[in-house]
């Protein structure tokens, strides 16, 4: 029986060809309460979150939905929305 490959790394240095941004079931996303105090690129486990213009962007290509940037935003700036 063969075994489909998945979520594996099979080459070194290919983070950033694989986006994993497709495994997500829930996506975060920034509101207008954002205030851009950078709790949540301090949070983010995949460092995918940076401040543009005083508010948070997030790059949906490797963002994995976690949402840990909603539990930890103190302005509750950040939504789930269903993929
Ligand atoms: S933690 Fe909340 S208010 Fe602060 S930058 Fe992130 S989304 Fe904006
Ligand atoms: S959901 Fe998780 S991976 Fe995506 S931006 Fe928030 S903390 Fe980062």
């Amino acid at each position: 029986m063969k075994v489909n490959e998945g979520a594996m790394v099979l080459e070194a240095g290919s983070s950033k060809k694989n986006k994993t941004g497709s495994w997500r079931t829930f996506k975060p996303v920034v509101t207008e309460k954002c205030v851009g105090c950078g709790t949540c690129v301090n949070f983010c486990p995949e460092g995918v979150i940076k401040i543009e213009n005083k508010k948070a962007k997030i790059d949906y290509d490797y963002c994995k939905g976690c949402l840990i940037c909603m539990n930890v935003c103190p302005f509750k700036a950040i939504e789930k929305v269903k993929e």
